[in-house]
């Protein structure tokens, strides 16, 4: 079945866990002939260090054939590989979405993001990501040597793991007035698909009359899941 639009993030591809970059390219291989549309919606790598840095060939090359298949492909950034650029869109054929983008798919509308800027009460992260992520840091850091760069994005990824060490599961999850406040802005959306939480669950949401469901996506450090959404509705699937 072709016409189905198919939701994945976090795949947190690494050069240490070689089984998820098997996963994922047997995943691409598998659903070829099952979808017109895939959503990577942010962390599809563990980290990224710039498009001249010539890391995962296999899978720029694995998402040129779904494109080369007439099957769009949009892609988000996350907190890990939000430095993917333009580069990365012309060797894979895949469009870059911006956070949040709200779109239309099988007559629902369906609200997409990463979701770490829905992580408002850890503060301290958001500060560690303004820092980041502007224009002049990212500019900075390109500039650098490829060498230097892997250095640096190892060391972000230890300040990142020392952040989470003594911060309650509570205060990195999303905030819920935050959550309605982008529902409100985007006009109570059918669906409110992201990641980033690592914590997959179909939340379903009554405000101000809507009906709303907020669909959390796994990540695929265990095993791998992903989500259809068809004419017949939409679910969750294990690789
Ligand atoms: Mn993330």
């Amino acid at each position: 079945m072709s016409n189905q639009t198919i939701f994945v993030s976090d795949i947190h591809l690494c050069e240490s866990r070689p089984s998820i970059t098997n996963d994922f390219l047997n995943f691409l291989n598998k659903i070829t002939n099952q979808l017109d549309t895939l959503y990577i919606l942010g962390d599809l790598f563990e980290y990224w260090i710039g498009d001249d840095s010539n890391q995962y060939e296999n899978i720029i090359r694995a998402i040129k054939v779904l494109t080369d298949h007439h099957i769009k492909v949009f892609l988000m950034h996350g907190n890990r590989d939000f430095l993917i650029g333009s580069s990365f869109e012309k060797k894979t054929g895949a469009i870059l979405l911006q956070d949040p983008t709200l779109a239309e798919i099988y007559g629902k509308k369906i609200l997409l993001s990463h979701g770490d800027n829905l992580c408002i009460d850890d503060i301290e992260y958001q500060s560690f990501r303004g820092k980041i992520r502007n224009e002049v840091w990212k500019n900075e850091f390109l500039k650098k040597s490829l060498s230097e760069r892997i250095f640096i994005a190892n060391e972000l990824r230890k300040v990142s793991e020392l952040y989470k060490k003594n911060k309650s599961e509570i205060i990195m999850d999303v905030n819920s007035d935050e959550v309605n406040r982008i529902l409100i802005q985007f006009n109570y959306p059918d669906f409110f698909i992201h990641g980033h939480t690592h914590k997959p669950k179909y939340h379903s949401i009554n405000l101000d009359g809507h009906q709303i469901q907020r669909i959390v996506l796994g990540d695929w450090y265990e095993h791998g899941s992903y989500l259809t959404l068809n004419a017949e509705g939409i679910k969750t699937h294990q690789v």
